[in-house]
């Protein structure tokens, strides 16, 4: 929620509170493949933001009568830990994460090829454990680098990040403090390898130019976090390739000629038939 902009953000050097300049992204990293049982998963540190994207599917879809026969729902279900702000934030999903997993559902399916995947779900979990303002920004960059994990088909990745107003000048990457005592906050999802915007929130007053302008550095930004984006899929394979090249040939096993026997005729059951 933006503030009246009343208190001072900027200092006479023109750098802002956390030392970055108006134009400046917080330090952005992403790491692919963080959880075992998803098919997908990564976990991104923005700022003091820590956040967990975990994708599950193309899988069936329960309650069976919510499928679509022609796609499949991309279900988000974004939440904060309890411990992961300030004051404690109560277990039960509250109106304003039902809010934001509609919209990142909704921004998540405009590059995701669903027509491929008819009657199932493809469920995008997404877990704030530290919150630090624009989660659910950060929230999408890792869902996004998730679902390309799990290999599930997309036109282009989606990449995110807000602009914002602080004491009348144009933002990039509000954090919490900038969030709550800023006079707007304007979050925006943006494909950049399509040149499409999935997703356009605004909070608080901007004139035409103010928009303008923070409508251009959002771009900006969210392109450079998405070549953060590609550089973490590619870290991935790299870290693979390097795993498979470290494994010594004696771990390797042939299995002997004369022990590889053939199953004899008898013990090679058929299935009964039906
Ligand atoms: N916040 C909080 N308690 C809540 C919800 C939000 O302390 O129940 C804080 C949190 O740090 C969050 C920030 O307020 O990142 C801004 O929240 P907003 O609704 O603007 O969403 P965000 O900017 O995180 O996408």
């Amino acid at each position: 929620m933006a503030g009246d902009g009343t208190v001072q953000l900027i200092d006479e050097k023109g750098k802002r509170v956390d030392g970055r300049d108006l134009d400046e992204l917080r330090p952005l990293s992403i790491k692919i493949g963080v959880l075992k049982n998803a098919d997908g998963s990564a976990e991104i540190r923005m700022g003091k933001n820590i956040i967990v994207a975990a994708v599950y599917g193309p899988r069936e879809l329960h309650p069976k009568h919510r499928a679509l026969p022609d796609r499949a729902l991309i279900q988000c279900f974004y939440r904060m830990a309890t411990f992961s702000v300030n004051d404690r934030k109560s277990p039960a999903p509250s109106r304003r994460e039902k809010e934001i997993s509609m919209i990142l559902a909704d921004s998540l399916s405009s590059v995701v090829l669903t027509e491929k995947y008819p009657r199932t779900a493809i469920d995008v979990y997404m877990q704030v454990l530290q919150a630090d303002g624009g989660t659910r920004c950060a929230s999408l960059i890792a869902a996004s680098v998730a679902l390309a994990d799990a290999g599930v088909p997309m036109r282009g990745i989606v990449s995110s990040v807000a602009a914002g107003l602080i004491n009348d000048k144009v933002a990039l990457d509000l954090y919490d403090l900038e969030d709550q005592k800023g006079s707007g906050d304007m979050p925006l999802a943006y494909a950049p390898t399509l040149d499409e915007i999935s997703l356009l929130q605004l909070d608080g007053i901007f004139t035409i130019d103010q928009f303008e302008e923070s409508l251009d550095l959002a771009v900006k930004g969210a392109k450079e976090i998405f070549e953060i984006q590609k550089n973490a899929l590619k870290q991935k394979y790299t870290d693979i390739r390097a795993d498979v090249k470290e494994v010594p040939k004696a771990e390797a096993k042939e299995v002997p000629k004369a022990e590889a026997k053939e199953v004899p005729k008898a013990e090679a059951k058929e299935e009964p038939k039906a």
